[in-house]
């Protein structure tokens, strides 16, 4: 009797190569065999007749390999080819050519005589069918035939040093000698739709198509829900924390409102009024914002500030970048200590308050009067309590993410906001919400998340949405130009900037840490300064240090420099409204999110804005992926927009995401099943918040299984 726990080396008649193979696809037991899934499976019944025409689904077909050969072109470049016959060929029968470009190892693999499985598009290349790097499959009479045909037949996800067949009869041959009820069905009855033992058999070898769907729709359901079950007890954690409520009266907030130049918008007041419910309450706040880019967020921010400062707490505010900690420091002075807030900033270059005393005390002081210390860096430090010394603390910090290392601790937070979140990892939020007292949290992103992933990447989080625009943008125009026709496009900035207007250059710097590419850049750079002389340009990168960084970037806004020639450390936040034109050079070396969050750096005043995006390349990818920025402005449009070319990897940043990998659900194609599996989740948890039932205990098992499987894909 096999049973699930057992390692695989235990099992005598596995070849030892084979398991040190099976173990670098991460396989060692013989449940993480049985849950390595088919990626899809082949009808081997009755295989098709060879087709005479092209097709652009790939189909699955059997033949005999009549001819081969291998030809050279291009000087060192190979082609091998097999021809194959269909079985029961004749007269009209049109034979198939398989074809490998440079992989030497299929041509020692396929020989003349053999019957071959073969899987691919069909295409008319002359008047030949030719199918281009196919996957194959070659038949070996022996016993174990009924295995790998006559039958729905399971291919699995690639497997370096393992064949299919191989990875197919280990399965098998586990699978005949298992126990009989191994298999603990982890799934509330309502999600229910047979048993796992059932559906880990069926997925595999399955009788015929519906029950394979019936089976993939179980596992599915049940590898989301462990990773709902996983979210929800996050949620809950923080949930049954005893928390401090930080909202004060709202006068402040009052005061600020008034004195705003503009009307904030129904978006913005539903959201400050959801912040506002939070703070109120005496559990910790963990709530997303999300909101497109130019969509309003700081103020919100602002908002949810002032309310926690009245009640006399402090307030952090994060920003992934030095830059835009410093823009939010300059706006944040300007319209708050008019109120008579006292500000600080602290990033890796610069630690600065207008009352000047570091606000950081170690987490083991006594509370007690202020006094002067030499803390192990010699530096000397003034040590305060909050309880006598209110007055001198800074009530709001202003940072990067320095904020949170340094062992620093604050003496009074009350609430941390965290802007343009998608930079900063679950890891990092953790290292906030788990301190004692636990803040009021809010992160804040413009990179807006598919519906799906918001269940799932942030699914712990509370979430509100700011889906209107200030009324008093500028429309932007967005454009795809090939680089030939740059002329052009250099006649219309000039145009734009001879009527006062201001002028992005943004340069495809992917890793700004390589020297190289600096050396790119500056070069870059003279090209721009002539291009569009006598107008004034700069150039800013990631490697310039701080403080020249921070000067550069006043002259822009001050208007005395007007154009800045610059890598992506402009992407996040940005705000110069008279900036209102952008042009992206090799736009097609970023992303649509990417882009997206560029262009956000215009149409922030009331000129209309134009974002040019220079591709010099011609596929038909890249014209696909930038015609969806010239057609929408939309940012949850361009998410999802994205996440249909790109798939999920990029945009969910599972290392970030600090859940587990998933093996057979699919974020996108099985939403349906993900909500299904999350309204259980939460039911579960609404009514028994620490699964103390017993007939909840199963879940709780669940819950700590999970964990452990998150601790040890997150490193
Ligand atoms: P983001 O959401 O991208 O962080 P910001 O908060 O930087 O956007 O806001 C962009 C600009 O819009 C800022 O100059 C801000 O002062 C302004 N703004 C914010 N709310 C409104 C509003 N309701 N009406 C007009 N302008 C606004
Ligand atoms: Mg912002």
């Amino acid at each position: 009797m096999i049973e699930i726990s057992q390692r695989l080396e235990e099992l005598e008649w596995i070849a030892r190569p084979r398991l040190l193979a099976l173990r670098r696809l991460g396989i060692e037991t013989v449940e993480d065999l049985l849950t390595h899934f088919p990626r899809r499976h082949e009808d081997r019944h009755q295989f098709p007749e060879f087709p005479r025409e092209e097709s652009n689904v790939p189909i699955c077909l059997c033949g005999e390999v009549v001819k081969t050969s291998l030809r050279r072109f291009g000087g060192w470049k190979k082609i091998f080819e097999a021809t194959l016959q269909e079985s029961k060929a004749n007269a009209l029968s049109q034979p198939l050519v398989c074809r490998w470009f440079n992989l030497h190892y299929v041509q020692k693999m396929i020989a003349t005589g053999q019957r071959l499985v073969v899987f691919g598009r069909p295409r008319l290349r002359g008047t030949r069918i030719c199918m281009d790097h196919p996957e194959f499959e070659v038949i070996e009479d022996d016993g174990e035939i009924s295995i790998h045909f006559r039958r729905i037949t399971p291919i699995y996800p690639a497997t370096e040093g393992l064949s299919q067949r191989v990875l197919r009869s280990t399965i098998y041959r586990v699978l005949q000698g298992l126990d009989d009820e191994p298999f603990e069905t982890l799934l509330p009855n309502e999600l229910h739709t047979g048993d796992r033992a059932t559906a880990i058999r069926t997925i595999h070898f399955p009788e015929d198509w519906e029950s394979l769907g019936v089976a993939r729709e179980h596992l599915v359901l049940s590898e989301f829900f462990a990773m709902q079950m996983l979210i929800a007890s996050r949620r809950i954690e923080s949930r049954v924390r005893i928390g401090v409520a930080h909202c004060g009266g709202g006068d402040l907030l009052e005061k600020f409102l008034r004195a705003l130049p503009f009307e904030l918008t129904d978006a913005q007041k539903r959201v400050i009024d959801e912040i506002r419910h939070d703070l109120a309450a005496n559990h910790p706040m963990n709530r997303l914002l999300q909101g497109d880019v130019g969509s309003g967020k700081t103020v919100v921010a602002i908002s949810a500030i002032l309310l926690a400062i009245e009640a006399g707490f402090q307030a952090a505010f994060m920003a992934p970048t030095q830059i835009l900690a410093e823009q939010h420091y300059a706006v944040l002075r300007r319209w708050l200590e008019p109120l008579g807030a006292r500000l600080s900033i602290r990033t890796a270059a610069r630690q600065e308050d207008n009352a000047p005393l570091p606000l950081f005390e170690s987490a083991h002081e006594n509370p007690g009067s202020a006094r002067v210390s030499r803390a192990g860096d010699g530096v000397p430090r003034l040590r305060t309590s909050s309880a006598t010394n209110q007055n001198d603390l800074p009530q709001i910090i202003i940072g990067t993410h320095a904020l949170l290392y340094d062992t620093v601790s604050f003496s009074n937070l009350g609430l941390a906001v965290i802007d343009e979140q998608h930079k900063f990892g679950v890891a990092q939020r953790a290292r906030l919400t788990s301190r004692e007292p636990a803040p009021d949290v809010l992160v804040m992103t413009a990179t807006p998340i598919p519906r799906t992933l918001t269940m799932t990447v942030y699914g712990d989080l509370d979430v509100s949405m700011i889906d209107e625009m200030p009324h008093n943008r500028g429309k932007i125009v967005t454009a795809v130009r090939d680089e030939s026709k740059l002329a052009e496009v250099l006649g219309f900035l000039r145009i734009q900037l001879e009527s006062g207007r201001q002028l992005y250059v943004v340069y495809p710097l992917i890793e700004e840490s390589e020297k190289l590419d600096v050396k790119a850049a500056s070069a870059e750079y003279e090209v721009w300064r002539e291009r569009l002389h006598p107008f004034r340009c700069e150039l800013l990168h990631g490697r310039i240090a701080a403080p020249e960084k921070q000067e550069i970037m006043d002259r822009f806004r001050a208007g005395e420099t007007r154009i800045l020639v610059s890598t992506t450390v402009i992407e996040v936040g940005v705000d110069v409204p008279n900036a209102t034109v952008m042009l992206i050079e090799n736009a097609e070396r970023f992303g649509l999110a990417q882009l997206h969050q560029l262009r956000g750096r215009i149409g922030r005043g009331v000129h209309k804005s134009y974002c040019i995006l220079l591709a010099s390349d011609r596929s038909k990818e890249t014209a696909m992926k930038l015609a969806v920025l010239e057609k929408t402005s939309n940012g949850f449009e361009v998410a999802e927009a994205d996440w249909d070319l790109r798939g999920p990897g990029d945009l969910l940043g599972t290392a970030q995401s600090g859940l587990p990998a998933l093996k057979i659900g699919n974020l996108k194609a099985d939403a349906q099943l993900m909500r299904r599996a999350r309204r259980a989740a939460m039911s579960i948890f609404a009514a028994d918040p620490r699964l103390e039932l017993s007939e909840n205990q199963r879940f709780r098992r669940l819950v700590v299984q999970e964990q452990g499987r998150t601790f040890s894909n997150v490193s």
